[in-house]
């Protein structure tokens, strides 16, 4: 049996494919997620808003979608959602409302370019920390190396183009 550190690098590492997968996808950021429980994949997916056209469809939402289909509903107790970057607002709130127990990220805010996030002055980690629910319990950081060198860094100098959120 692995221990709990083993298991998120072992996961993550599965969110990291994910991600590499998706980023190969055009118009697609390269984040990865992948949602476990019990020791077994139940949904996973990563970023398809370029391939939809669909703003909502994040590499979490679309796990999310996936496991929820596979359970035949779309309370996720005792699931953990790991992602290759800390999560935005919508999926953060999505997580609570599915009631996933654990969210693990590699990359953190600080680990990459402004662009990645919804808000300037407030993290969406504060918005988890203050939801109602009090048993989502958060772990960040993991592989967060690994991660980070899949999206810009931090101050970065990203072509018109490139840029999602400005
Ligand atoms: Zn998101």
């Amino acid at each position: 049996m692995r221990d709990k550190e083993e298991t998120d690098i072992h996961w993550m590492r599965h969110a990291l494919r994910n991600a590499r997968e998706g980023g190969a996808a055009k118009g697609c950021n390269p984040i990865g997620c992948v949602i476990v429980r019990d020791g077994m994949v139940i949904g996973e997916g990563h970023n398809e808003v370029g391939l939809r056209r669909d703003a909502t469809a994040h590499a979490e939402i679309v796990a999310m979608r996936r496991a929820g289909a596979f359970l035949r509903g779309a309370e996720l107790r005792g699931a953990t959602l790991y992602s290759t970057l800390q999560p935005c607002g919508m999926c953060g709130m999505a997580s609570i409302w599915a009631k996933i127990g654990r969210i693990v990220y590699g990359a953190g805010r600080g680990d990459v370019h402004d662009m990645y996030f919804e808000g300037r002055h407030l993290n969406t980690i504060d918005i988890l920390r203050d939801a109602y629910r009090d048993d989502t319990s958060l772990c960040a950081g993991v592989l967060a190396q690994e991660c980070a060198a899949l999206y810009f860094p931090p101050g970065a100098d990203i072509p018109k183009e490139r840029r999602y959120n400005c």
